[in-house]
């Protein structure tokens, strides 16, 4: 499958001079002298990474990226920003509002290609991270065992996360005392079964208002569900 970047730039030179660079080391582009058409035309196409001039006619390179960036359906395209500035300080205010990474002009295009691939191979690493997203509110990430609840990192040990990871990994699901121990501790366990319950009461009070997604099956275990009604 072809690599399709947009690429906006006011300068039309400059612009044709990129997507011939960009189109000869085999990606698909998509050219703009202004901001505003690349996102009318992002509503109904969307592309692999973005190369944003910063100073533009009309929407500036910041703007058009801090809405991107701030935008659920649109943060994790990529974004490059390309200026004629070598000024650290719009280097830093690009990064701070999102930008994946930053090319000075003049460039040269080996330079230009290098970085796109950089940036298309970390985010491709970054999408395949671990994450369950049970809400934008409520995620766990699995890589690095933590939890995040409203954007904030809960503090689980690690048996509570264990518990959550297996319960999740079948919502709905009853996991009986017994299984939940297993697989904690495989056989040799030492702990009695109510220990489990210690633990559910001390993860949920972590999950705060996500706690009732916990459920407990009177004589049987636990499961876990997103359904309040239950
Ligand atoms: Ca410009």
């Amino acid at each position: 499958m072809n690599t399709k970047l947009f690429i906006v730039e006011d300068e039309a030179d400059i612009l044709e001079l990129i997507q011939l660079k960009l189109e000869a080391a085999g990606f698909v582009t998509k050219g703009f002298e202004r901001a505003e058409p690349m996102l009318q035309r992002m509503q109904k196409d969307t592309p692999d990474l973005i190369i944003l001039d910063l100073m533009l006619p009309g929407m500036d390179g910041m703007e058009v990226c801090q809405k991107l960036k701030s935008d659920p359906s649109t943060e994790k395209i990529p974004v490059i920003m390309l200026t004629a500035r070598t000024d650290i300080e719009d280097k830093v205010k690009g990064l701070e509002y999102g930008a994946d990474d930053y090319i000075t002009k003049p460039f040269d295009a080996k330079e230009l290609v290098a970085r796109v691939n950089a940036v298309l191979r970390r985010s491709s690493w970054e999408s395949s991270k671990n994450v369950l997203s049970i809400t934008p509110d409520f995620m766990i990430d699995f890589n690095r065992y933590e939890v995040h609840i409203n954007q904030k990192r809960a503090d689980l040990t690690l048996t509570e996360f264990k518990i959550l990871q297996l319960l999740t990994k079948r919502p709905g699901w009853v996991y009986n005392r017994s299984q939940i121990l297993d697989y904690l501790w495989g056989t040799d366990k030492v702990v009695i079964e109510r220990t489990i319950d210690v633990h559910i009461r001390n993860l949920r009070e972590k999950l705060g208002e996500f706690a009732f997604m916990i459920k407990n099956i009177r004589g049987v275990g636990y499961r876990f569900s997103v359904n309040s009604e239950e």
